[in-house]
């Protein structure tokens, strides 16, 4: 296969080699000039761990047509819109097309788990997915669908719901309020006004605090179905809790056989940086981590309620190291040189990309655990002669989610990350889930420092490359009257082993 510059036969991809259509995941005929990276990612990954199933591709290929067929600009939509406009649902309970939105919550990670999990549902319901970008998020992601476009227009009256990003606790229109309104439910003919059509859109509160988590219950999923337009509010990977309905349970078992590749396709499906992105990306790659023989990507995301101080953080990082065998050990009492010197006398030490060189590519808003590695690995040198270096692309210091070239900067090291050979997280990241998921690596997770207390062990592996659903959905919910049925979701779903129990990832 012809091999990109800078690039080496050694980190060149191991399977799935040439196929830049990632084995019939992507499809075919999209314009190679306007999105570069739909095209190179695959000489960067190192892991092809699943392939697409031929039933997800067709699903995918039947989804795209669907979606071509009822886009923005298409007469489909614009009666669907219409149907929007006249506030009403539609009386024989559907359209031709009915959609599901997207809206934006929280940081980067949380918005493309939330894409993931609101595309997956769109495949399983037969809806067509677009998605409301705002401003800072617009000119991250190509255009995923051939011929199409996902984008939600959003100019001036081109969406007839006023106030489209109501603050979750003004979001009357929520299902459940609905639901408490008789508006609409499960027995709607027995409560609402007789011969009532179904509202023309619904929002669904899937976020933190989960407002709508009957969402999950077979019997609402056969009530939503008559309404056209369902707007996601959700900053969740919640694919895993779609599990709970049985009636997708079939299908998600054939459309991904093995469980923990379900994000890890539909995100390399899905997300293709913008050309802006990816030359940070590439450019990055090849200057800093192509050259060395195996990479390990680093993450460190301090949370509010788990946070501890800069030194106690450096040495989780290490115990976890230690435990996992994972970052490259130091010669204590130095002997710094001769070690380097030995290698450079047999040829393997002349720069970072001898056949015993890694790279550590540090991700994090600050540069002190960046500072302290490279130092660590200046001051001492490597067991066994090998070569690290140690990288950070930025360090931006504080969130920043509405300013667009901020994203663009954290969208290319979730790139980056996910070319990893190796991957040591944050739990409870949404950035580090994206990364792992996306590069196809189970990750080594820091554990997070609850009450502010480090936590021991420091790390755990994670069983699959799936991220986690952080909040437990069916927690207190009755569907069908009953309490969910919590042992055979757990033969489905794992505990997640960064977070309390109850919560749960493929
Ligand atoms: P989570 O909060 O860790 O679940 O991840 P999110 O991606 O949802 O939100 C965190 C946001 O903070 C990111 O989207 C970035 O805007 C910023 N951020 C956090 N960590 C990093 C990092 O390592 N690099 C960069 N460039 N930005 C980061």
């Amino acid at each position: 296969t012809q091999q990109a510059p800078g690039f080496t036969t050694t980190n060149a991809p191991q399977q799935h080699g040439g196929d830049e259509l990632l084995g019939g995941l992507l499809p075919a005929g999209m314009d190679r000039r306007s999105c570069p990276s739909r095209y190179e990612t695959w000489r960067y990954y190192k892991y092809f761990p699943y392939a697409a199933s031929r039933h997800l591709q067709r699903k995918l290929r039947d989804y795209e047509a669907r979606h071509r067929r009822c886009a923005p600009g298409t007469p489909l939509f614009a009666k669907s819109v219409e149907q929007l406009r006249s506030g009403r649902g539609a009386d024989d309970g559907g359209m031709e097309c009915s959609y599901v939105v997207w809206l934006p919550m929280d940081g980067l990670g949380n918005r493309m788990l939330s894409m993931v999990s609101g595309f997956l549902y769109a495949l399983l319901t037969g809806r067509v997915f677009l998605v409301a970008l705002p401003r800072d998020t617009a000119d991250l992601f190509c255009e995923p669908f051939p011929g199409t476009t996902w984008r939600l227009p959003m100019d001036d009256g081109d969406f007839p719901v006023a106030n489209l990003f109501p603050r979750s606790q003004d979001m009357d229109k929520s299902y459940t309020r609905l639901l408490d309104a008789k508006v609409i439910g499960p027995d709607m003919n027995a409560t609402a006004p007789a011969g009532a059509p179904p509202p023309p859109y619904v929002y669904l509160s899937l976020g933190p605090r989960l407002k709508d988590s009957i969402f999950f219950c077979g019997e609402h999923q056969l009530v939503l179905r008559k309404v056209n337009w369902l707007l996601q509010y959700s900053d969740l990977y919640f694919a895993p809790s779609l599990y709970a309905v049985a009636e997708f349970q079939d299908e998600l078992r054939r459309l991904f056989p093995a469980k923990e590749s379900v994000s890890h396709l539909l995100s390399r499906y899905l997300f293709h940086p913008t050309k802006p992105v990816w030359r940070l990306v590439a450019r990055y790659y090849r200057s800093y981590l192509a050259p060395a023989k195996r990479r390990i990507g680093v993450q460190v995301r301090m949370f509010g309620y788990g946070s501890i101080p800069a030194d106690d953080m450096y040495n989780q990082i290490l115990a976890c190291s230690r435990q996992e065998n994972l970052l490259p050990e130091t010669d204590v009492d130095d002997g710094a040189g001769d070690e380097q010197a030995a290698a450079m006398r047999s040829g393997n030490g002349d720069n970072a990309g001898g056949s015993n060189s890694t790279a550590i590519l540090v991700a994090s808003l600050y540069a002190d655990y960046y500072e302290r590695l490279k130092s660590r690995y200046y001051e001492h040198a490597a067991k066994g002669g090998e070569t690290v270096a140690v990288f950070q692309p930025s360090h931006e210091e504080r969130q920043a989610t509405g300013n667009s070239a901020h994203n663009q900067r954290a969208l290319a090291e979730i790139y980056l990350l996910s070319f990893s050979e190796e991957l040591l997280t944050s739990g409870r990241s949404t950035f580090g889930y994206v990364s792992s998921s996306l590069a196809g690596v189970r990750p080594t997770m820091l554990l997070t420092a609850f009450g502010h207390k480090v936590p021991e062990p420091p790390c755990r592996r994670a069983v699959s490359m799936e991220p986690c659903n952080l909040t437990p959905p069916l927690l207190g919910v009755q569907c069908q009257g009953k309490p969910v049925d919590k042992e055979d979701l757990a033969r489905h779903l794992r505990v997640c082993e960064d977070s309390p129990k109850d919560t749960v990832k493929f």
